[in-house]
């Protein structure tokens, strides 16, 4: 028998397939999808058995063995090895490096050492010590079997001497051989420290850990001597890691359905148990209901005997889901949580693997989830461009989804109160299935909102970051003990620094950058590649001290909030959430504490049902209409509109700010009025001119060099190779400049390919990622090939 083994060598961009034999002793338990151990050149690596066949077309005498299976079971299911060969020929990339992306990072399970009563000795060891201890000799005749089983350890660790004894009245006397044994007895001190542990061991039903026993103060040596009796052996068993182990979740409400989330419901159950896939669109408005109703499309597909993943963009920011989750399915529910250790994701991972969880939550990676039936596919959110992954490989876990889903003809479900245009034409297709939630699930009414125009502000004289309304309602919602959330999307204290009498910004050395001014560290900092330096006290360039900050960033916006109001504030942003479970932290003392604001960057805009809040604020909302992408109005609408969607959850009305300085633009005006169809028409019509997705699809390369000459030859090679081989009907964009010239100093050029269709396209990218990976080893210039981009 032979495997074909999938290997992760890196010295070429295509995938490496080497046949291996299957050792005789192996060939009862190897599958398909087991990780083996291989002899590769003149070292030993890992591979993944991709197939097994009976025959191979090389010479056998060259084909090398299989070391040896490297897990008890296969990691990988078969449906998860066709999906990765899906995935790399849809986003060009390799197998191996998407099956890398599939599994967890570590796949190590992490055990304890357990001190059990032996085999042998049984249940009989304190008994049998006891005798031991008392007589110099056992009649070996006089013992039962048990007993006679737990003498074998003891003759054999040599400390009891064997002595036969013919009885003087035999005459057959093999038959009526007296054995006993000849203890020597232990001074009474160590005698009973031995005698204490064995009894504690005995009366323990759950195995004792070696270090609580050693935590108790029992000594290496009696253990050592229990062990050398034979009464005990040490045992490692794998056990989980727990992340949520010391939380209490509370048990939720559960909600009868109303009207509209029953309607939507039905359909989804018609559809499971048609047992044919379909991709629905929940449409509904903020604090509809829409977790409801994936909370019972889950339950139905247990009942059916299935499993059900849910996507989320961020788990850290949404737990108020997991506790929902948790509170109603518990230890089923296994959480894949981007701030867990490696070690703690591969046991939620080996907990679904093996079975004991049936429902996974997490973020875009966790779409591999290892079931093998999944009866439903949820994700939550589904316009965040969080799904995509801005690493290689390059896959948006949408597209994993509808691919699972299809697989096991089950309905898939992406919800959302803002969705993405794409989902949304496709339900004006007719392609996905629309399900509308028009009112919130409590009859509650969406939140008023007031668009401030700031320029305007300014003229009358209020230069302050919060105008004269907002200011206003802050103060009367302090009064009242109710809650604010305001958004401004930029952290860090300034924006940048700006010397007042020869116009130096200071930039990042390594990116085309200015730095941002972090005042809680001193520091002046990229955001791109993380370079930081001390802020300067005079100009690098003129040695003027008249050095001011410019804009203003969530540091500094807490400050004046501050001061201005003399409350406290909760900031939520990169900067205060980079410890493990800080998330959490921060929204539960916002609510439990009733603190007055969170101010945050746009990790507050989505999920947080918090009743209290009656208002919120932004503070900029051109912030991401200004970013130089294709889809700046949609993410500003969506934004927005998630954003407003915290106010006025519970029993009072909210009520919302928009501060902008462009009032009259269609995406701050339809998120101002609720109104998604009207800027879905708008947009569209812009995205079919301009022809953008979802009118066409896209391809994006990005070269960058150290050579900002490579860097442009190579773009421009790139462009021609494309104009000569697609066709008429597709459009290409560049090579320009990115929006960014320069990374970590690399230069980075873009070109952006638009198509409807194009057959050979596949082919065409597979050879320009080839030659590329060649040539990024020569002259340095890599070639990121980006299917489907969520960012241009
Ligand atoms: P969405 O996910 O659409 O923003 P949620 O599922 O979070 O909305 O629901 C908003 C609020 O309404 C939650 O507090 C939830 O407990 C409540 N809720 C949901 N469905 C019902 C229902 N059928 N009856 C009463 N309250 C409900
Ligand atoms: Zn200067
Ligand atoms: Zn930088």
């Amino acid at each position: 028998m032979f495997a074909s083994v999938i290997v992760s060598v890196s010295s070429n961009s295509v995938d490496r397939l080497f046949t291996y034999k299957i050792p005789d002793s192996l060939v009862d338990t190897i599958r398909v999808g087991h990780r083996v151990f291989i002899p590769f050149g003149n070292r030993d690596i890992q591979g993944f058995v991709i197939d097994i066949t009976e025959t191979t077309e090389f010479d056998i005498s060259k084909v090398k063995e299989i070391n040896r299976i490297m897990d008890g079971t296969p990691v990988l299911t078969k449906e998860l090895i066709q999906l990765s060969k899906k995935i790399a020929t849809y986003y060009i990339d390799r197998q191996i490096s998407v099956i890398e992306a599939i599994l967890p990072v570590a796949l190590k399970a992490k055990t304890k050492t357990i001190l059990k009563l032996s085999e042998t000795a049984g249940s009989n060891a304190t008994e049998l010590f006891d005798e031991l201890q008392k007589n110099n000799e056992i009649v070996v005749s006089n013992l039962d079997k048990n007993h006679l089983k737990s003498i074998i350890p003891f003759m054999k660790s040599g400390e009891f001497v064997e002595e036969t004894i013919v009885a003087q009245h035999t005459k057959k006397k093999t038959n009526r051989a007296v054995r006993s044994l000849n203890t020597n007895r232990m001074p009474s001190e160590r005698a009973v420290k031995q005698r204490e542990l064995l009894e504690w061991i005995e009366s323990e039903a759950e195995p004792v850990t070696l270090l609580s026993i050693k935590d108790a103060g029992y000594s290496v040596q009696v253990i050592d001597a229990l062990e050398k009796r034979g009464l005990v052996e040490r045992v490692d068993i794998v056990v989980d890691r727990d992340p949520y182990e010391s939380r209490v979740f509370f048990e939720a409400e559960r909600h009868t359905l109303n009207k509209e989330q029953q309607v939507a419901f039905n359909k989804i159950e018609y559809s499971m148990k048609q047992y044919k896939h379909e991709t629905f669109l929940l449409h509904g408005v903020t604090g509809s209901g829409k977790t409801e109703v994936y909370l019972e499309a889950i339950e139905s597909a247990l009942e059916a005997g299935k499993d059900a993943i849910m996507l989320v963009p961020e788990i850290a920011l949404t737990p108020q889901m997991v506790n929902r989750f948790k509170a109603r399915f518990g230890d089923y529910v296994a959480v894949l949580h981007s701030a867990l250790s490696h070690g703690e994701k591969y046991d939620e991972w080996r907990k679904i693997k093996e079975g004991r969880a049936r429902i996974s939550i997490g973020a875009r990676s966790s779409i591999f989830a290892p079931f093998k039936n999944v009866g439903v596919i949820i994700i939550d959110e589904e316009h965040e461009s969080t799904y995509k992954q801005g690493e290689r490989p390059l896959y948006d876990a949408r597209q994993v989804a509808k691919w699972r889903a299809e697989y096991f003809n089950c309905p898939l479900i992406l919800g959302s109160a803002t969705p993405s245009l794409e989902s949304y034409a496709r339900s004006e297709k007719g392609v996905f299935t629309r399900l509308e939630l028009k009112h919130r699930a409590k009859a509650q009414p969406l939140p008023e909102t007031t668009i401030v125009d700031m320029a305007l502000s300014r003229q009358e004289g209020n230069i302050s970051i919060v105008s004269d309304i907002l200011r206003e309602k802050i103060i009367d919602r302090i009064q009242k003990e109710e809650q604010i959330i305001l958004l401004l999307n930029r952290r860090g204290y300034a924006h940048f620094l700006l010397c007042q009498d020869c116009g130096h910004v200071p930039m990042c050395p390594n990116c085309d950058i200015s730095l941002t001014y972090h005042k809680s560290n001193g520091t002046l900092m990229c955001h791109y590649c993380a370079y930081e330096t001390s802020v300067p006290n005079k100009c690098p360039e003129c040695q003027s001290s008249s050095i001011t900050f410019r804009g203003s960033g969530t540091e500094k916006v807490e400050e004046i909030l501050r001061d201005m109001f003399n409350t406290e504030v909760v900031r939520m942003d990169i900067d205060t959430t980079r410890n493990k479970g800080k998330h959490e932290t921060l929204l539960m003392h916002f609510e439990d504490e009733n603190i007055p604001i969170l101010l945050g960057t746009q990790m507050i805009a989505k999920g947080l049902d918090f009743p209290n809040v009656t208002l919120v604020g932004v503070l900029n909302a051109d912030t991401t209409l200004n970013i130089p992408d294709f889809r700046a109005n949609e993410r500003t609408f969506q934004l927005l509109t998630q954003v407003a969607g915290r106010a006025g959850r519970g029993d009072k009305t909210g009520e919302v700010i928009f501060q902008t300085y462009n009032p009259d633009h269609y995406s701050i005006l339809d998120a101002q009025m609720n109104r998604y169809k009207e800027f879905y028409m708008k947009e569209m019509e812009y995205r079919r001119i301009a022809r953008y997705s979802p009118y066409f699809f896209h391809v994006l390369f990005i070269i960058t060099s150290e050579n900002l000459e490579h860097c442009v030859k190579a773009s421009h090679d790139i462009s021609k190779i494309l104009l000569e081989n697609i066709s008429n009907q597709s459009i290409v964009i560049g090579p320009s400049p990115s929006p960014i010239e320069r990374i970590n100093n690399r230069f980075r050029f873009q070109i952006l390919l638009k198509y409807r269709h194009e057959p050979t396209l596949k082919d065409i990218l597979e050879q320009l990622d080839q030659r590329y990976y060649v040539a990024y080893k020569k002259s340095g210039v890599s070639l990121r090939i980006d299917v489907d981009p969520q960012f241009i």
